[in-house]
């Protein structure tokens, strides 16, 4: 028996190299050693400002990006969110036994509540909950995580943990996947890469756009003439250069820059040519997914209903832990 992964992207805006490199990558790797379960999170995205018209086809647009770039619906099972609605109805009852002090205290939601500076929604404060319940109701033994989901992460097991005291031994306590890429910075150079900073490279840019954004990125802020020898860590454009060049390129950059033998725009310019190269042929794929109105409904709804019974039967076994009356 395969150990199960849940994780999932939120439909927040289009896919960037840090959705990619921070998710998607790892995915793929990942997706022939476990049960692999995708979700587009579409009812996380919903805790955030959105463009109603627009939100159908972002989701489908997200989804088909998982694809093209290399998960394989006939491996992992690629679904929306809100289309196993056992998703919401465990979050409810897991918010039941979690205590508003632990939501309190994790940071990504401190971190948004002061950036919008205005009260934030209920949902964003039980943002963590939801994400437990998408992990708990398919009782995924392993998590795909970033650093900064890592505090997530502890949260759902101490959720895992409490309602097994309560209640039963329901749930397995979920063990985490590190992602070993070093967290993208955006072009800005100062803050991870985010729709909200307005600091991305997407999957579906445009070669010229890749072109205009990489060479306005920010590098090493301490290697300001070209004489100057930089410091390849301390550059985002290294970082991409590792996932995106050769070992080889990578690693003459890592000379060249420390040596002050390459100049930043020539480096900048390798990298557009391998990112481009990268691109294309996703691209390519995603173009062709799109093409047929029907295709991505149809592999989103085969998804769901693979992921569904697992679902249901873990609702089941829940009410009746709970003590709810029988439907
Ligand atoms: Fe960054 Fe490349 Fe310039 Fe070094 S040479 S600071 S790695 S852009």
């Amino acid at each position: 028996m395969k150990k199960r992964i849940f994780s999932g992207v939120k439909p927040t805006g289009h896919m960037h190299l840090g959705n990619y490199l921070g998710s998607i990558r790892q995915w793929v790797a990942l997706q022939d050693k476990y049960d692999c379960i995708f979700s587009v999170v579409d009812l996380h995205a919903i805790t955030e400002d959105y463009d109603v018209a627009d939100f159908a086809d972002l989701n489908f647009e997200i989804a088909a990006l998982y694809i093209a770039c290399g998960v394989d619906p006939a491996k992992a099972a690629i679904f929306i969110q809100s289309h196993v609605p056992e998703h919401a109805e465990l979050a409810w009852i897991l918010d039941t036994i979690t205590p508003t002090g632990l939501l309190n205290r994790m940071t990504q939601y401190k971190d948004r509540a002061v950036e919008k500076q205005e009260s934030v929604n209920a949902g964003l404060f039980n943002y963590p909950v939801l994400m437990a319940a998408d992990i708990l109701l398919y009782k995924a033994e392993v998590v795909p995580v970033g650093e900064d989901q890592c505090q997530h992460l502890e949260l759902c097991r101490d959720i895992a943990r409490k309602f097994n005291a309560r209640f039963g031994q329901t749930f397995p306590e979920p063990q985490t996947i590190l992602n070993e890429t070093p967290r993208v910075m955006g072009l800005d150079g100062e803050r991870k890469m985010s729709k909200s900073y307005d600091n991305c490279l997407y999957l579906l840019d445009a070669p010229d756009a890749v072109e205009k954004n990489i060479l306005v990125a920010k590098t090493d802020p301490q290697r300001l003439r070209r004489t100057d020898p930089g410091r390849p860590e301390m550059c985002n454009i290294h970082l991409l250069h590792r996932a995106f060049s050769s070992p080889e390129e990578a690693a003459t950059v890592d000379k060249g820059c420390r040596s002050a033998a390459i100049g930043c725009v020539d480096c900048k310019r390798m990298l557009i040519k391998n990112l481009n190269a990268f691109l294309a042929p996703i691209q390519r794929r995603y173009t062709e997914l799109r093409k047929d109105p029907g295709a991505m409904p149809s592999i989103l709804r085969k998804g769901a209903e693979r992921v569904r019974p697992i679902a249901r039967e873990t609702m089941a076994e829940v009410r009746q832990r709970c003590g709810l009356v029988p439907m």
